[in-house]
């Protein structure tokens, strides 16, 4: 009885109640948000060391019934524990091929590639391969126009599953990107087992890397690795010009950042593509 008094009071707890009062209401906002359509896709511009646009990364934005943005990190992992974010991979899937067929047609914007996030729980879908291959026919999408962006955690939990399905993938011409790299507890020669295109220096060795002389070692190491394995290399969250100036030393091949430009919505990006570089 005791027991049972310790559990009852636990649970009315209003504290806790409160949390789950809040947790149940965003899912339910978040549910709603997906029928009515209030996702969307913002585009944050990938450069090489020219300044010339090479594609975006499209990332996922929720504008409220109040027209402000909900932040990603509150609503995703939510996703991911619902199951909401199978509905939501597919969203972001058939908005980017669909805008993907948009520019083919534009001279200035029909080589862009797009990259898109990918969750763990929507890579290990059974259906994932046919969905993917599906919709990029249905728009007439050449598959080496997306990237797809995969975590370390991703794809080192079911290795094996995870790199077969990259290999499929990657027969059909899609990219793949390893985001955040460096910040998992990976060791380095994992990445010559893994199929990829591109890594991505996580923007967490960035930020010090003009500095830090352990980040700056870190940036140069996965470059001159990445090179070796035929790998080409991007580092995200480039905000200043002298990180800009010691990556580009290090010999990377392509820069993401506040630097360059913001996620922002499509009509902006397609200028911001459309535009001379100025660098
Ligand atoms: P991420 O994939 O590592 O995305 C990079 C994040 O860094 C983005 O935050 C971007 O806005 C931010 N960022 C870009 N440049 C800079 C910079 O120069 N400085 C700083 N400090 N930050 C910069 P965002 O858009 O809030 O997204 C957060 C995370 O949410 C993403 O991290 C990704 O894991 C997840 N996410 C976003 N869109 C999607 C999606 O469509 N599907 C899935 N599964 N996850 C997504
Ligand atoms: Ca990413
Ligand atoms: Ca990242
Ligand atoms: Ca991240």
């Amino acid at each position: 009885a005791k027991a049972a008094g310790r559990n009852t009071a636990r649970f009315f707890d209003p504290a806790m109640q409160h949390q789950i009062n809040e947790r149940l209401a965003l899912e339910a906002a978040l549910r709603e948000a997906i029928e009515q359509r209030r996702l969307t896709l913002w585009y944050q511009p990938q450069v090489d060391a020219t300044g010339t646009t090479l594609g975006a990364e499209a990332l996922l934005r929720w504008i409220d019934k109040d027209g402000r943005i909900v932040p990603t990190d509150r609503f995703i992992p939510l996703a991911e524990e619902t199951g909401l974010i199978h509905p939501i991979g597919r969203f972001v899937l058939q908005a980017t091929c669909e805008q993907l067929a948009a520019w083919a047609s534009e001279p200035r914007l029909a080589g862009l590639v797009l990259a898109i996030n990918i969750s763990a729980r929507q890579f290990a879908e059974p259906d994932f391969v046919s969905e993917l291959r599906t919709m990029l026919v249905d728009h007439h999408v050449p598959a080496g126009r997306l990237k797809l962006e995969l975590t370390e955690s991703v794809v080192l939990e079911h290795v094996d599953e995870a790199v077969q399905r990259m290999e499929q993938l990657r027969e059909i011409g899609l990219l793949f990107a390893l985001d955040d790299f460096g910040t998992g507890y990976s060791s380095l020669s994992y990445l010559k087992r893994l199929p990829v295109d591109q890594v991505k220096i996580d923007k967490a060795f960035v930020r010090d890397v003009c500095e830090d002389a352990g980040d700056a070692a870190i940036a140069r190491t996965i470059v001159t690795l990445g090179h070796v394995l035929g790998i080409s290399i991007i580092a995200e969250g480039v905000e200043t010009e002298a990180q800009l100036d010691f990556l580009q030393a290090c010999g990377c091949d392509a820069y993401q950042g506040y630097l360059f430009g913001k996620p922002m919505p499509v009509d902006e990006f397609e200028r911001f593509a459309a535009s001379v570089a100025t660098a």
